[in-house]
C-alpha cells in the first residue's frame, strides 16, 4: 500500500530521471566585485558588457574592473529580444572578437546575451538585477514579426551567475512584485510538468518559501538587504526548477497570451497562475501540501492570489488590456499539452474566463 505523503518530503519511489546542469553561482552582497575575477577564471580575453539602462552604474564598475579584458559595451536592451536587436548584438560581438558576454540586468539583458551565445562560442557571465530566473536556464527566446520563438541549448546557459542583492535594492516595487510573480510561477508549475521530479520539487518548494518570505518583507521594507537576498536566492532556485522541469500548462498559456496579444510578461503570470493552480494543484495533493506550507497558506490558489493582490500586481487579464473576446479566442487557439488533468477547450476557457475577470479562487 502506498505510504501517505508527508509534507516536506519528496517521494522518489516511482523512480525518476534528473539532469543536473553545469554552472557556478556566486552569491552575496558586494559580489559584483567578483565579476572580473570570474571572467578571468573562465579564460575570457575579450568581454562584451550588455547592461540594462538602470544597471549602468554597475556596468561602469565592471568595465573598470575588467581592465584589458573589457572589449565593448551595449547599454539598453529591449524586452523579448527582437531579432533586429539580437542581430546587432551578434554583429558587435563578432566585430569586437568577444569570447565572453557579461549580462547585467533582468531577463531582457540576459536574453540578449543568450542570443549572442546561440550563434557564437561566447561564455556568459550573468549578473541578474530582477527575479525572473532566466540566468539559471538554457532556454533562449527571440521575437520576430510579433511571434516569439524559444528553444533550449546548453550553449546559452550562463557559465557563472553572480547574485548581488545590492543591485536589486532599488528595483521599483511594481517591477519587483511582477518579477517575483514570474519566479513563483516557475516554482509552482515545476511540481506538475511532465519532467517534474523529486529533486526539482525540493528546489521549487524552497524557492517558493524564499520568494514569498522575501516579497512580504520587501513590501514592508523595500531597502532591506536580507529580504532582497531572499528574493534573489528564491529567483536562483526558481530558475533552476524551470530549467529542469520545463514548462507546462501555465507557462504555455502565458506564452500564447504574451506572444499573441503583447501582454506584459511578468504580470501575465500573476493573473494566470492562481487560476491554473486552482485546477491543477488538487491533482497533485502531496506537492500541493508542500507548496502551501512554503507559502504559509491552506489553499495554494487563493494564497497566490492574495499574495499578488497584497503586492499590488494585477490579478486580472482585463487590467492588462486583454478583451473578453481575446480571452475566448485564446482558449480556442490553445493547443493541448501534457498535464495532470486533461486539457480541454472548456477547461482552458474556464481558466481564462476567471483570469480575465480576476476572480479569487
Ligand atoms: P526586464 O529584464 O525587461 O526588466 C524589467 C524592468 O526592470 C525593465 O524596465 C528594466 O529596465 C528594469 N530593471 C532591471 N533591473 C533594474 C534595477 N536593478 N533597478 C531598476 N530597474 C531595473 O524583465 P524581467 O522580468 O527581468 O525578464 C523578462 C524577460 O525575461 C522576458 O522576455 C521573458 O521572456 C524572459 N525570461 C526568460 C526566461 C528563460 O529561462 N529564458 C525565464 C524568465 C524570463
Amino acid at each position: 500500500m502506498p505510504r501517505p505523503a508527508e509534507p516536506g518530503r519528496a517521494e522518489p519511489q516511482a523512480g525518476f530521471v534528473h539532469t543536473f546542469l553545469p554552472g557556478r553561482v556566486v552569491f552575496g552582497a558586494g559580489s559584483l566585485d567578483q565579476v572580473a575575477g570570474e571572467v578571468e577564471s573562465l579564460g575570457v580575453r575579450r568581454a562584451l558588457v550588455v547592461a540594462t539602462r538602470s544597471a549602468r552604474d554597475a556596468a561602469d564598475v565592471v568595465e573598470v574592473q575588467l581592465g584589458d579584458r573589457f572589449a565593448g559595451r551595449i547599454d539598453g536592451v529591449t524586452q523579448h529580444v527582437p531579432t533586429a536587436v539580437a542581430e546587432h548584438a551578434r554583429a558587435k560581438a563578432h566585430e569586437l572578437d568577444a569570447d565572453g558576454v557579461i549580462a547585467i540586468g533582468g531577463g531582457s539583458a540576459i536574453g540578449l546575451a543568450k542570443a549572442v551565445a546561440l550563434t557564437s562560442e561566447v561564455a556568459i557571465v550573468a549578473v541578474p538585477t530582477t527575479y525572473a530566473g532566466s540566468e539559471m536556464t538554457p532556454v533562449w527566446g527571440e521575437t520576430s514579426g510579433g511571434s516569439k520563438t524559444t528553444g533550449t541549448d546548453l550553449r546559452v546557459l550562463p557559465r557563472v551567475v553572480v547574485y548581488d542583492p545590492v543591485l536589486s535594492q532599488h528595483l521599483p516595487k511594481k517591477v519587483t512584485a511582477a518579477s517575483v510573480a514570474n519566479a513563483i510561477a516557475h516554482c509552482v508549475e515545476a511540481v506538475w510538468t511532465p519532467k517534474a521530479d523529486p529533486i526539482t520539487e525540493v528546489t521549487a518548494v524552497e524557492g517558493l518559501r524564499a520568494l514569498a518570505t522575501g516579497l512580504r518583507r520587501t513590501l514592508a521594507e523595500p531597502l532591506d538587504l536580507d529580504a532582497r537576498s531572499n528574493l534573489l536566492y528564491g529567483a536562483c532556485l526558481a530558475g533552476s526548477a524551470l530549467a529542469t522541469a520545463g514548462t507546462g500548462l501555465h507557462h504555455k498559456l502565458c506564452h500564447l497570451l504574451g506572444g499573441t496579444y503583447n501582454l506584459p510578461h511578468a504580470e501575465t503570470h500573476a493573473a494566470v497562475l492562481p487560476q491554473v493552480a486552482r485546477i491543477n494543484a488538487p491533482a497533485v495533493p502531496p506537492s500541493k501540501a508542500r507548496l502551501e506550507a512554503a507559502l504559509g497558506t491552506t489553499d495554494l490558489a487563493a494564497g497566490l492570489f492574495d499574495l499578488f493582490t497584497e503586492a499590488e500586481v494585477p490579478t486580472s487579464l482585463k487590467e492588462l488590456g486583454l478583451t473578453e473576446d481575446q480571452a475566448r479566442e485564446a482558449a480556442k487557439a490553445f493547443k493541448p499539452t501534457d498535464n495532470p488533468i486533461p486539457v480541454t477547450e472548456d477547461l482552458v476557457r474556464e481558466i481564462l474566463t476567471r483570469a480575465w475577470a480576476g476572480t479569487r479562487p
